[in-house]
């Protein structure tokens, strides 16, 4: 098979590898209009759970990421000048730059020709899956804008109807963005691209792997987005929290996305849950801590 992905970002990379992996005679490019080094953010931080899939999918790359990890388990929240620190999560971090330098690295190695300085002029891939599903307008992109401190002013709510037209089809952030204040992009992305290989190995033609794998990634994204509306209303609504004691408004901004309830928080730190809880009953508060 001959596959182009556009952008070395962790999808595009992410998916060349797993192709190759799969089969190596597939004949795979990756451009990048970047220089290899760049990359934006300062860091990418994953659940510890995360690189269980990619350690089924590619044992090499993900023990490189590792090795590169910083982890740690706590959230400390600090709050009218009382610190408050839940344990129990697991997190693991690596610079975004890192992670993809040795991603590229990984690609090149499995044969993937991989042309940084190459803008791909999406105009006409873009306007075919306009013309079908968006009415003609013009796909968002935050291609444009990938170099200084305008990279962290917008971060919108991507939702597309079809994930895919004839033989081109969108992957992370392309296809569906709006978590960045739950922060899973990177995982998305990866997880999105093992599927994608997966279903296109295993469940040909075309048209049923790519509808196949949008059937999958689409629920998880959604329920993902779901929280993180949930997360970015609690800060939007943040000036209803700096009146709670500590331990409440600590309480308050982990279950703020409502994936993590109470009962998780109970079953990842119930010293500190103990702590939380006497002081929210004797203040005669209603929080989520109950
Ligand atoms: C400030 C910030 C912090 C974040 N922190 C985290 C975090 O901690 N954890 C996490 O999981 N996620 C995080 N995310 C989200 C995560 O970075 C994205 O979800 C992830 O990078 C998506 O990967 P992608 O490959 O789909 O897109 P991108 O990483 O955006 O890669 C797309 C690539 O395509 C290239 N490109 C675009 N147009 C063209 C073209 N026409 N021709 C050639 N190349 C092109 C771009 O230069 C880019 O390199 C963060 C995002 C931001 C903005």
């Amino acid at each position: 098979m001959t596959v182009l992905c556009l952008g070395s970002g962790p999808a595009g990379l992410y998916f060349a590898i797993s192709m190759k992996l799969r089969d190596a005679g597939h004949q795979v490019t990756v451009r990048e209009r970047s220089r290899a080094n760049d990359a934006f953010g300062r860091g990418v931080v994953l659940s510890d759970a995360a690189p269980r899939r990619m350690q089924q999918n590619d044992p090499a790359s993900t023990d490189a990421i590792r090795s590169h990890f910083v982890c740690w388990d706590d959230i400390v929240v600090v709050h009218d000048g009382r610190r408050t620190v839940s344990g129990g999560r697991g997190f693991a971090g690596i610079g975004r730059k890192q992670m993809l330098v040795l991603l590229q690295d990984h690609a090149r190695a499995l044969g993937v020709d991989l042309r940084v300085e190459t803008e791909f002029d999406g105009a006409e891939t873009s306007c075919k899956i306009c013309e079908r599903h968006a009415g003609g307008h013009a796909l968002m992109s935050h291609a444009a804008h990938l170099r200084g401190p305008t990279v962290w002013m917008k971060f919108p709510r991507v939702i597309c109807e079809s994930w895919y037209n004839g033989n081109v089809v969108l992957m992370g952030d392309a296809a569906t963005r709006g978590y960045l204040s739950i922060g899973p992009g990177v995982r998305l992305a990866f997880d999105s691209a093992i599927a994608l290989a997966d279903y296109l190995l295993n469940e040909p033609p075309l048209e049923a792997a790519f509808e196949r794998y949008q059937a999958e990634r689409r629920t998880e994204v959604l329920r993902l987005q779901s929280a993180s509306r949930n997360s970015l209303e609690w800060f939007e609504a943040a000036e209803r929290y700096p009146d709670l004691p500590p331990e409440q408004f600590a309480c308050s901004l982990l279950t703020r996305s409502q994936r993590i309830s109470h009962e998780n928080l109970r079953l990842r730190d119930p010293d500190w849950l103990r702590g939380a809880r006497p002081r929210s009953r004797s203040r005669g508060r209603t929080t989520r801590c109950r």
